[in-house]
Order: C-alpha cells, then structure tokens, then sequence
C-alpha cells in the first residue's frame, strides 16, 4: 500500500491566474474524497499578499467534507501560519524550507538557520495542538537560484530540524529537475540522519522524469507520493513548470504494476475533465484524454 497526498486543491491551484471560488475549491475536494483519497493538502495558510488564490484557507478548511478517515494537511511556511492552521482545524501541518539560501532568500526572505527555526517554531505549535507534522524540503533535487543541490546538503538540513522530530520528511522537487538516480541518493542521504520519519517525495513532471522518480520512490520504500489530480499546477519560480504529477496516471501506473493506493483512477481521470470543464485548468496527465486499459475498468 502506497500513500498518495492529494496536492491538487494547494499546488495545483496556487499559481491559476484566475481566482478560483472557495465553493469550487471544495466541490474539487468532494470529488476527491469521492475518487478515493484519504489524505488531502487542502490548503496553505500563508500571506495572501503573496498567495492571493489562498486567501480563503479558513473557509476551504471549514467547507471540506469531514468523512471518516480522511485527512487534511494544510502548507505552512511560518509559525502564523501554523497557528491559523491549527485553529482551522487542520489534521497535519506541512511545513516547509527550502534546501538552498538562494530559494529560501527568494520564497520566505530566511536563509537555512531561518528557516530551521522557523521549522521548529512551526512544529511546536503543532504538537502542541496535538496534529501531525511532515517536514518538507523544497528544492531538494535542484534550484533556479543556486544550481545543484548535493544531497549532503539536504541531509544536514534534515539533521539541523529533527530535533523537534516531523512524522514524516518530504523531499521536494519543487522545480521538476530531478532524476531517479537523485531519488536513491537522498533517500539514502536522509535515512541516514533520520531514520525513524516515514519518507514522502513530492515531484513535478515539468522534465518528463516526474513518473520515473515515483516509481524509484516507491522502489527505495518511500510510504507516501504527493500527486494531483491531472497534474494541474506549476511554480512561480520555474518558467513553463508543469504541475505535480497526474494522480490519475501515478495511480493507472502503480495500479498495473500491482502497488494499491485505495483511489479509483477512473474517477480521478473524471475529476480531470471536470477540471478542464468548471475551473478552466490545463490539467497535464494524460490518462484522462487516452482513456483507461483495459477499457472498463471495474468501478468501485
Ligand atoms: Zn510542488
């Protein structure tokens, strides 16, 4: 059993140039929901000076579905953050630093020491409201703004935060750089200073490599993917970076080679065209236009 995070409603929405209606927003998780997923980044809670699609994280938490077992994470970057978060109800804090000054100076104004203790503030406040925590390094498989980025140097960032230890770490390949050989470097990188968190990858398609590193990932033993619903999205800091990759493919993908998820891809695959149809996204996966194999798949 893979998890998936369902990032469509956060990333795959944070960068349209329309603003999308709370209700709209909701209805994408309802579908979701529906289509199987049990864990959902509903949201960010950071400025909306900065993020103006974002703006309505209270409503969205207050809207979305509350089904059993379902839960819902929202994006932090910053101990305010964190804070709203937990009073919206949030189940899971995503906090997130950058791997490198350079991004780090550009996305949040903090370099690495900033950032970890910002981490640690945004942390506390979770546990103390008693709601996971997942740590997410972004920029981890590269940066627009420093170039490479050695695993080693994720892995003492990794090391530098655990002292308030996270659930789980996500590596992040934010700018949709990455390859599979990156994939086992920092999983092994990480593990080996914090061997104790599961371990989550979050991948963009922007490079044609997003679904190669899944499969590595799921090869190297990572618990959780992060995926959206066709591959909507893209980052302000990397020009003509598609969106995260496609659930609907991952799941047609790990479905096949025998790797369950618990979503029902052909939903998925629905909820991209209703994309398409209510939000007027580009969604970039491709299972939703070739349709599914074998042609009717059973419907659960
Ligand atoms: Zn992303």
């Amino acid at each position: 059993m893979l998890e998936v995070v369902e990032v469509s409603p956060r990333d795959g929405l944070q960068n349209h140039p329309r603003t999308v209606p709370t209700q709209l927003k909701i209805e994408l998780v309802e579908r979701l929901v529906d289509a199987g997923a049990c864990r959902i980044e509903a949201t960010s809670f950071v400025s909306p000076k900065a993020v103006p699609q974002m703006a309505d994280a209270e409503a969205v938490m207050d809207g979305v579905p509350r089904q059993r077992g379902v839960r819902y994470a929202a994006l932090v970057a910053n101990a305010r953050g964190a804070e709203r978060a937990v009073a919206a109800g949030a189940d899971e804090l995503n906090v997130v630093v950058l791997a490198t000054d350079g991004f780090g100076q550009a996305n949040q104004g903090a370099d690495r020491p900033r950032m970890i203790a910002t981490y640690h503030e945004a942390a506390s406040i979770a546990r103390a409201a008693g709601v996971g925590v997942t740590l997410t390094v972004g920029a981890s498989f590269g940066c627009p703004f420093d170039g490479e980025v050695p695993p080693e140097q994720v892995a003492e960032l990794v090391a530098a935060a655990v002292d308030i230890a996270p659930d789980e770490i996500c590596v992040a390949d934010t700018i949709g750089v990455g390859v599979p050989a990156q994939v086992r470097a920092l999983a092994d990188a990480v593990r080996a200073v914090a061997p104790e968190p599961r371990l989550r990858f979050h991948f963009h398609n922007t490079r044609n490599t997003g679904y190669a590193n899944a499969l590595t990932a799921v090869e190297v033993g990572a618990a959780a993917l992060d995926a959206s619903a066709g591959g909507i999205g893209g980052c302000p800091f990397a020009p003509n970076a598609t969106g995260n990759i496609a659930t609907d493919d991952l799941v047609y993908l790990l479905d096949r080679s025998g790797v369950k998820t618990g979503i029902d891809r052909a939903r998925m695959a629905e909820t991209s065209r209703w994309m398409r149809e209510r939000l007027g996204v580009d969604p970039s996966g491709m299972l939703h236009v070739a349709g599914d194999f074998p042609p009717t798949p059973a419907r659960g």
